[in-house]
C-alpha cells in the first residue's frame, strides 16, 4: 500500500472512531436538565425533590455558607452559570435586591426565573416597607410555609421534567412530613421558655415568620434587609429594652458581622447588666454543605437549640 493510502485511511479511520464515540455520547447521556438556585435555603429544597430521579440533573446554588442575598451581586462567572441554567429558581419578594437586572437579562434569552415566594398565600405574607414589594422575604422560618413552597417547587418540577413526576412526588410526600416532624420540634423547644423569655435579638430583621409561628418577639440590630445600618441610637434603645427586660442573650447570624452584635453587648454592659452571645444561628444562609445545618431541617433544629439553650441561661459564650 503507498505511503500516502495508508496515511490516509488510518486518519479515515480515526475520525470514523471519533465520529462514532461523539454519536454514542450524544445518544447515551442526554445534556442534563440544569437548575440555577439562588440562596442555599431554595437549592437544599429542589435537591431533595429531584434526589434519585432516573433523568440526568444539575443543581446549582449561586450563593453558599456564609453568604448575604440582600448585598449579593452577580460575578461575570456567576452570569456565566445562570445563562446556562434550564431554569432559575430564587427567593423573590426582592430578597435578592441586586439581581433583578440580571434575571431581567436572562429572561430576555428564553430562560425561566421563577421565585419561590410565588408559593405563598399574599394573606399569610408579613408587610414590611423596607422592600421593593412591600412585603418581608424571610419566609423561610415558618415550617409550614415552607411546605407551601415545597408543594409549589414540586409542581413546578414536574411541569419541567414531567418523566420524573413519580419520584418528585414521593420526594415531596416524605419531605412534607419531614417538615410537619420539624415545626413540632421547634414548636416544643420554644416551650421550655416562658412566654417573657423569648425574645429573639439577632443582627438584623429575618426572623419576623419565626417569631409569628413560633411565639417570640424579635427584633433586629438592623432593619430587615442588611443594606440599612444600625444608628448609634438603635443599638442604644435595644440595650435599654435588654435590660428592661433582663434578656440573657443575643445572637449573631452567619451572614451578617458580627460587629453590631458586640457593640450592642457593650452598650448593655455600660448599663452594669451583661448578656451573652448566644451560638451563632443561621439566617439567610445554611451552615457548610457537609454539615447538619448545611440542610433546611438541620439548620432550623441548630437554631432553635442555640437560641432556647442561651436564653435560658444554659450556655455562655467562650469569649466572656
Ligand atoms: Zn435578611
Amino acid at each position: 500500500m503507498p505511503r500516502k493510502t495508508y496515511r490516509m485511511s488510518v486518519t479515515l479511520i480515526v475520525f470514523t472512531a471519533l465520529m462514532s464515540v461523539v454519536a454514542f455520547s450524544h445518544a447515551d447521556q442526554a445534556s442534563p436538565f440544569r437548575i440555577v438556585a439562588t440562596t442555599t435555603q431554595v437549592s437544599d429544597l429542589t435537591r431533595v425533590l429531584t434526589a434519585g430521579i432516573d433523568q440526568p440533573i444539575e443543581v446549582e446554588s449561586l450563593m453558599g455558607p456564609g453568604v448575604d442575598p440582600h448585598l449579593f451581586v452577580a460575578s461575570a462567572g456567576d452570569v456565566a452559570l445562570l445563562s446556562q441554567a434550564d431554569v432559575i429558581f430564587y427567593n423573590g419578594l426582592d430578597l435578592e435586591g441586586k439581581l433583578d437586572q440580571v434575571f431581567e437579562q436572562m429572561n430576555r434569552i428564553g430562560i425561566p426565573t421563577i421565585p419561590a415566594t410565588d408559593a405563598m398565600d399574599e394573606d399569610l405574607l408579613l408587610q414590611n416597607a423596607d422592600f421593593a414589594f412591600n412585603y418581608d422575604p424571610h419566609i423561610w422560618f415558618d415550617a409550614r410555609q415552607w411546605q407551601a413552597v415545597t408543594a409549589f417547587l414540586r409542581d413546578q418540577l414536574i411541569g419541567f421534567l414531567p418523566a420524573a413526576e413519580a419520584a418528585i412526588t414521593a420526594n415531596a410526600a416524605d419531605y412534607l412530613n419531614e417538615l410537619d416532624v420539624v415545626h413540632r420540634y421547634v414548636l416544643d423547644q420554644a416551650e421550655r421558655l416562658t412566654e417573657i423569655q423569648r425574645v429573639l435579638i439577632t443582627s438584623h430583621d429575618a426572623f419576623n415568620y419565626f417569631g409569628r409561628a413560633y411565639g417570640f418577639e424579635v427584633r433586629g440590630i438592623q432593619g430587615a434587609s442588611t443594606t440599612s445600618e444600625a444608628s448609634v441610637a438603635d443599638i442604644q434603645a435595644l440595650a435599654d429594652f435588654i435590660v428592661e427586660r433582663e434578656i440573657r442573650a443575643i445572637f449573631s447570624e452567619s451572614s451578617v458581622s458580627s460587629q453590631t452584635v458586640n457593640a450592642l453587648r457593650e452598650a448593655v454592659r455600660d448599663r452594669e447588666f451583661e448578656v451573652t452571645v448566644g451560638e451563632e444561628i443561621y439566617s439567610d444562609a445554611m451552615g457548610d454543605p457537609d454539615t447538619a445545618e448545611g440542610t433546611y431541617l438541620g439548620m432550623l433544629r441548630h437554631n432553635i437549640d442555640a437560641i432556647v439553650t442561651a436564653l435560658l441561661g444554659e450556655h455562655s459564650d467562650a469569649d466572656e
